[in-house]
């Protein structure tokens, strides 16, 4: 992040609004859900953001905000969402370039059958390898799991606080509801998704098969 390259805005939302219209389309973020930033400036903090309510396969130019470490528009029109307080706090607790957040079916199933433990890990699958720094199917990945919130100053100061005590983690979990990974630019925290989705898929749809069985 630190020696990160002269930041073009444009160029940021168009990679993001490219990342919106995939999502969509494999179903990680139906019905105008999700979220997705990118960082402009560390200090003080700038993030590029969706705003709230815009259909993600429709991502254009205008529906993208600037906005402060306290969720402050600074230009665009239309509203930041509610979250923007957890893009912030993973954006300070881990130097991300970008933080991508998703309601698909299986974090949205798992998050909840897991939620009684706070966690859920997996281990012993080659994608894991997908997950920047590991090298190994034998990593075990753990993934946090926080109860769901509408109070979200309070759940963003408890994500920040776990994520800077705990440096394993590369995404969380909120109970029926989502993901969040992040990169340190949108080309990671994009391929972060794609190798969570795909092992919460095969992860939930073990559980399931061996639960009917
Ligand atoms: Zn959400």
């Amino acid at each position: 992040m630190s020696k990160r390259k002269k930041v073009d805005a444009q160029k940021l939302a168009a990679e993001l609004a490219e990342t919106g219209r995939a999502f969509q389309a494999r179903g990680w973020a139906l019905g105008t859900s999700g979220n997705y930033s990118a960082v402009l400036r560390e200090a003080p903090m700038r993030l590029l953001m969706t705003s709230s309510g815009v259909d993600k396969a429709f991502l254009g130019k205008k529906h993208f905000l600037q906005i402060d470490d306290h969720a402050n528009i600074l230009s665009g029109d239309g509203r930041p969402s509610a979250e923007s307080l957890l893009h912030v706090a993973v954006v300070r607790s881990r130097k991300a370039g970008c933080v991508l957040h998703t309601h698909s079916v299986w974090s949205t199933i798992l998050s909840d059958r897991h939620a009684k433990r706070k966690s859920m890990a997996i281990s012993g699958y080659e994608m894991l390898k997908g997950f920047e720094g590991v090298k190994t199917h034998e990593h075990q990945e753990w993934i946090p799991v926080f109860e769901n919130s509408q109070d979200i100053p309070a759940l963003a100061k408890e994500v920040e606080a776990l994520l800077k005590q705990d440096p394993r983690p590369h995404g969380f979990l909120l109970r029926s509801h989502g993901l969040y990974t992040w990169g340190e630019d949108v080309a990671q925290a994009r391929r972060h998704v794609e190798i969570f989705e795909f092992l919460l898929e095969v992860v939930g749809r073990k559980e399931l098969a061996e639960h009917a069985s």
